[in-house]
């Protein structure tokens, strides 16, 4: 007989999207920081300029004052944590659980 050893799921939520399995895009947290930095005495034209160029920069056209440009990359997309579950499961040894586990049930 060989040695056995039992495994047991270990699910912990994700704590980079903390459950959602989705993230806001890297891309446009730098854009809202920028946005943030733009001169507020320009227009609201030149401040839109200054964005489109910003995305120009960075190989999207389209922008146009606002998000619903299809052109511009998705706000949100799924996490590289866990890879959009929202949660991570690991297999982890059952003796190794139990070892942690049985001293706290002892004690209360
Ligand atoms: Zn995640």
């Amino acid at each position: 007989m060989g040695t056995k050893q039992y495994l047991i799921a270990e699910i912990e939520i994700c704590n980079t999207c903390e459950g959602k399995g989705i993230v806001y895009a890297d891309i446009w947290k730098e854009f809202t920081d920028f946005s943030n930095q733009i001169d507020k005495s320009l227009s609201r034209k030149e401040q839109e300029k200054e964005q489109e160029n910003w995305w120009n920069e960075r190989g999207y056209s389209g922008w146009s004052g606002n998000c619903s440009s299809f052109n511009l990359p998705p706000e949100e997309e799924g996490c590289w944590n866990c890879e959009g579950e929202g949660k991570i499961t690991r297999q982890v040894d059952l003796e190794t659980v139990l070892k942690e586990i049985l001293p706290k049930l002892q004690k209360s």
